[in-house]
């Protein structure tokens, strides 16, 4: 079996200085350039006559060199052309500033030629490629073919490159071996890899393009997927976790002073969360609700419970904002019964800083609420049973794990508003369970949203100004905090001022990020006890902000928002029993921006939301691939390519389920790829190989 290990320098036409060039872009190997795939194909296979050619167009055709010559452009460029014709007509063949080539042709000599087609007085070619016919070749390399296109840095040819992966494919290919059994081959209908990795670089049909790419494609959702599966296995027979008991005086208490009466959707995600909590195995789910589901009282129902097992529990949040006011309505609700609740964010003093962390750390605090500033170093807990992460899709894996690690295994819950189809949850949080609320409490009021274009902004004004005579609170939401000569965009300290003015008669507040994190809260204690009116803000309330009467949202400069972040400030309404109004002030000028406000008319379904969204967005950005730790896919694409994504992860949990740790000689294959894609400790893989 040929070594495709060996370095790429071994494959003709690359040379020392072309060799670091191809390091420079990741390539040390035969196996590198095997695995380096097109970005696209261009169908170079159809040749048509010289009179069927459209200007315009991207034409193959086939003629013979009737003359050649070059001149000098007034401008002092090297101008070289090439007549060719067929039977039909003529075409000028122009290189610029290339002189050498005049050495290439020969009057009579057969060309195959692909380019642009030009039509000045005559009709030309500018640039195009070429390739001499000699009448030997039956295999063409870069025209007459269906032809790889290869994600290139300037100064790297695609001719040269497409050289050399030919010749790579022509000698090294063969020595593919195959990770996927025969019978899983079977089963999917999919080529061998070697015709997959011959065919993926140079088809011969549209059609073998297309198995090539499925092939491909499965492969690298099945190593992602068994990822995931060994991860969760490794979860799952991990038995030092935290066992808590379910029923006792304290929950009991707690169920007994919930100011209204559960979902039965909370109901049923308590009840998986339970079971989870009741074993020995550490939780590790994913709770999803759309905004305003009402996932809080969710946590706070774990938090107690883990508190009455005399462990410790704590909740990560993103914004100071949020901190504050779950650590607010916690201690209102729960303080009563004896549990202490402690926050810890931002901009403490030293001291008190000191002095909380103190409290964690002999265990006097029972639930303790933070930002990022809970993983920070210095902050240990005594007995941490249950850490919750709210809103994660603000935070990355490293802060999860981070959290995670800073006790033994405690269980671990994570909140999110971005509701994703269950393949794509089942993908990105592979190797956590789910659960999912999907009600909204009873009794809401809902949300009308509209549109209006930047002359029409008073009328935005006119419907808060309507909803806050009859007691109603009203947000208004900036993208930017202060003017800067760059942008023309409405800052919010300026607005803040300019409404003031405006409307004497209301009390208008101001949040930034900016702010103190004391000014901050006092502002949101403020519109919490209705002593503003109006909020003037920029984006820091995004998320988890909780304030039933507020029923007017009006979001300007919408197009500015991401489509996520413009569901989300309108989550902040339409939490209590009025009507409320979500009004987007925006002159879209992309597409993308109409598209996003066309989708905020159309749905308030978070879930459908999210699938725009991943629409326009893809999926790369959508999920921060990276953030999530999980291996880059080359051309496989979760949305796109679900159905290979389920049938791969079918096989691939099926494998674990067989070989816990791929031991078996028969998935040597499978193993090595693995540890290539995964790093050891991401995958808890220590076990394997
Ligand atoms: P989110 O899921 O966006 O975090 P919250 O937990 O902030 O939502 O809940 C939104 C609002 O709904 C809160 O004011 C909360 O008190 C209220 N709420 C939650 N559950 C219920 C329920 N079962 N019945 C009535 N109101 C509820
Ligand atoms: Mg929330």
């Amino acid at each position: 079996m040929k070594d495709l290990n060996i370095s790429a320098r071994f494959i003709k036409g690359v040379g020392p200085s072309r060799l670091s060039t191809l390091n420079k872009l990741g390539i040390e190997t035969v196996q590198d350039l095997l695995y380096c795939f097109p970005r696209r194909h261009e169908d170079r296979s159809r040749i048509k006559k010289i009179k069927e050619t459209r200007s315009g167009n991207f034409e193959t055709i086939k003629a013979k060199v009737l003359t050649f010559g070059d001149r000098m452009s007034k401008k002092g460029m090297n101008i070289f052309q090439v007549a060719v014709g067929d039977s039909t007509g003529v075409i000028h063949a122009t290189w610029f500033n290339q002189p050498y080539m005049k050495d290439k042709f020969k009057i009579g000599q057969e060309l195959i030629l692909y380019g642009k087609v030009e039509r000045y007085n005559y009709l030309q070619m500018n640039s195009p490629e070429y390739e001499i016919l000699t009448g030997t070749e039956e295999d063409f390399v870069h025209i007459g073919r269906i032809v790889p296109v290869y994600p290139l840095t300037e100064n790297l040819n695609q001719r040269w490159f497409r050289n050399i992966i030919k010749f790579t494919v022509d000698n090294y290919a063969d020595g593919i071996t195959d990770m996927l059994p025969f019978e899983m081959r079977r089963r999917n209908d999919l080529i061998v890899l070697k015709e997959a990795v011959r065919n993926i670089h140079f088809p011969a049909s549209e059609l073998v393009l297309k198995k090539a790419r499925e092939r491909i494609i499965f492969d690298e959702f099945f190593i992602l997927q068994t990822g995931i599966a060994l991860k969760r296995a490794s979860v799952k027979i991990d038995l030092t976790g935290c066992s808590h008991k379910l029923d006792g005086d304290l929950i009991g208490r707690f169920k007994a002073i919930l100011p209204f009466e559960l979902t039965k959707s909370q109901s049923r995600v308590i009840k998986e969360i339970e079971d989870d909590m009741k074993s020995l195995e550490p939780m590790n789910r994913l709770l999803q609700g759309d905004v305003g589901s009402g996932k809080t009282v969710v946590a706070l129902y774990a938090l107690i419970l883990t508190v009455q097992n005399g462990y410790q529990g704590a909740i990560m949040v993103p914004t100071e904002i949020l901190a504050e006011q779950h650590y607010r309505n916690i201690k209102e609700l729960v303080e009563n019964l004896g549990v202490k609740v402690v926050i810890l964010s931002g901009d403490l003093k030293e001291e008190e800083r000191r002095r909380r962390r103190h409290m964690i750390e002999i265990g006097e605090a029972d639930i303790i609420i933070g930002t990022h500033a809970l993983i920070q170093e210095g902050v240990s807990f005594k007995k941490l049973g249950l850490a919750i992460i709210d809103e994660q899709h603000k935070f990355g894996v490293m802060q999860r794990a981070m959290l995670k690690s800073k006790s033994q295994n405690p269980d671990i819950l994570v909140m999110t508003a971005t509701p994703i189809p269950r393949t794509l949850a089942l993908t990105v949080y592979g190797d956590m369970d789910v659960s999912v609320i999907d009600e909204l409490p009873p009794g809401r009021g809902g949300v009308k949203t509209f549109f209006f274009e930047e002359k029409n902004r008073e009328k935005a004004y006119k419907i808060a100004e309507e909803e806050i005579n009859i007691g109603r609170q009203a947000y208004i939401v900036y993208p930017i905090i202060d003017e800067s000569e760059k942008s023309d965009l409405r800052a919010a300290i300026k607005m803040h001022k300019e409404l003031s003015g405006n409307f004497p008669d209301l009390k208008i507040g101001l949040l930034h990020g900016r702010m103190k994190s004391r000014e901050k809260e006092a502002v949101m204690r403020d519109f919490k006890d209705q002593k503003i009116n109006m909020l003037v803000s920029t984006i820091v309330i995004e998320v988890g902000v909780d304030i039933s009467n507020a029923s007017v949202m009006i979001i300007e400069h919408a197009e500015r928002f991401g489509l996520s972040q413009l569901h989300q400030l309108r989550g902040r309404i339409g939490r209590g029993k009025h009507l409320s109004y979500c009004v987007l002030v925006s002159q879209p000028r992309t597409d993308d921006a109409k598209q996003r406000i066309s989708a905020m008319l159309k749905t308030q379904d978070g879930f459908k939301i999210a699938e725009f969204d991943l629409e326009i967005r893809g999926p790369g950005e959508f999920f921060g691939t990276r953030q999530h730790g999980l291996p880059e896919l080359k051309i496989a694409n979760i949305v796109r390519d679900r159905e290979a994504l389920e049938a791969a992860r079918k096989e691939a949990f099926e494998l674990v389920q067989k070989d816990r740790f791929l031991r078996s000689p028969d998935n040597r294959l499978i193993r090595e790829s693995l540890l290539n894609k995964f790093s050891r400790e991401d995958l808890a893989l220590a076990s394997v190989g």
